[in-house]
């Protein structure tokens, strides 16, 4: 896409296959909030034109020299970064979403190189360094598992490191892209699970996604009732919501983790914090290897994302129409309509 204007067609080509190198042709490419946030200039600076999409799932038709794990024919999937400076210690550690130079996004983002730009999964091919490549199961559907690459390991990750399973109760604010692939995962892990959700019409969907509650939250007094009951939430809203409703809700010691990317500050009262020693944190997408074993995680629980497949000249209604809320819950671009 050209500045401020809608996605339209553009041709480019993709660097050659380095030796480090696996070159993919997408089949399916998921559509993220981010894509939308990005693309409409919500988070500043960008660079035009602009080619997005970070939940890409194709098979490999070339790899470089040093490539072993990988093979042509092989199902992949390519998720929010394909580099990092893989020497610091977060990187060396495991976490290198959390480089301490900054992990190179799928899209947007300066190479490592310091002159090109990513350019994203809205794409019929991709080349990318083997280090931040994952192997898509043959048992697992290939459209329903591209949003898995952003939405599903962004939950995956912080129900993980909180401790998400039985005995545990997770809040899910929010029922669209990420906040669905929650309720799945929170669900397998054994949690109890309640989704807040300002939209009634998708209380029968949520409970068949393993939800034990769902609560609207468009009237104000259901935070009378459910105060100081939940080990976990996760904030999954693109828009600002007042965060202070949903701390009452947090029982002692535990966490609400922020995950949605409202642009707008939040402000937070210390009063909700303080009564039961209550924690606000922050997680981004997950590590590449976490990437990996949310996927075998998803092919053993035969989970993927609830999807509405569409072809290229689609995408922008696709755009207004997450915006609206109005997706069951995840838009698929068919890439062979690229
Ligand atoms: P999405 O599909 O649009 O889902 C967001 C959900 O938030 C909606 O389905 C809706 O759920 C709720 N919502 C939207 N507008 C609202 C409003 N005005 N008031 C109250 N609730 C509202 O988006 P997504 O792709 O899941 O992404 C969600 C957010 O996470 C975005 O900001 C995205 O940029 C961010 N994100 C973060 C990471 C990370 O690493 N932390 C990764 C990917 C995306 P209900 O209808 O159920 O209320
Ligand atoms: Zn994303």
């Amino acid at each position: 896409m050209a500045e401020k204007e809608k996605l339209v067609p553009w041709s480019f080509t993709r660097r050659d296959v380095g030796t480090d190198d696996v070159q993919i042709a997408i089949d399916w490419s998921g559509i993220c909030h981010s894509d939308i946030h990005t693309g409409r200039n919500e988070w500043g600076e960008i660079n035009f034109p602009l080619v997005p999409g970070h939940e890409i799932v194709g098979r490999v038709t070339a790899v470089g020299g040093n490539v072993s794990r990988f093979a042509v024919g092989q199902r992949v999937g390519v998720g929010v970064y394909v580099d990092s400076c893989r020497t610091c210690e977060n990187c060396l550690a495991g976490m290198s979403n959390y480089c301490r130079e900054g992990m190179t996004g799928t899209f947007d983002a300066l190479e490592r190189d310091g002159k090109s730009i990513t350019k994203g999964g809205y794409s019929n091919g991709i080349v990318v360094d083997q280090g931040y490549v994952v192997s898509v199961a043959d048992s697992l559907d290939p459209a329903a598992t591209a949003p898995l690459m952003c939405a599903g390991i962004t939950l995956y990750s912080p129900l993980k490191e909180w401790g998400a399973g039985p005995g545990k109760k997770v809040g899910i604010i929010g029922l669209g892209g990420l906040g669905h692939m929650g309720v799945k995962f929170a669900s397998a892990l054994g949690a109890q699970v309640t989704v807040f959700s300002h939209s009634e019409s998708k209380r029968a969907d949520a409970l068949g996604m393993g939800a034990d509650d769902f609560i609207v939250t468009t009237d104000g007094k259901v935070f009378e009732t459910h105060k100081k009951q939940f080990d976990l939430i996760i904030n999954t809203v693109s828009a600002p919501i007042d965060l202070n409703d949903y701390l009452e809700l947090i029982a002692l010691d535990g966490t609400l983790v922020m995950v949605g990317l409202a642009p707008e500050p939040y402000p937070i009262k210390a009063f909700s914090m303080l009564a039961q020693r209550r924690r606000i944190a922050g997680s981004m997408i997950g590590p590449v290897g976490q990437l990996q074993e949310m996927l075998d995680f998803a092919a053993r629980h035969n989970i993927g994302s609830d999807i509405e497949v569409i072809k290229a000249e689609e995408i922008n209604e696709a755009w207004d129409r997450v915006v609206d809320s109005d997706v069951r819950y995840r838009f698929v671009i068919d890439a062979s309509s690229f």
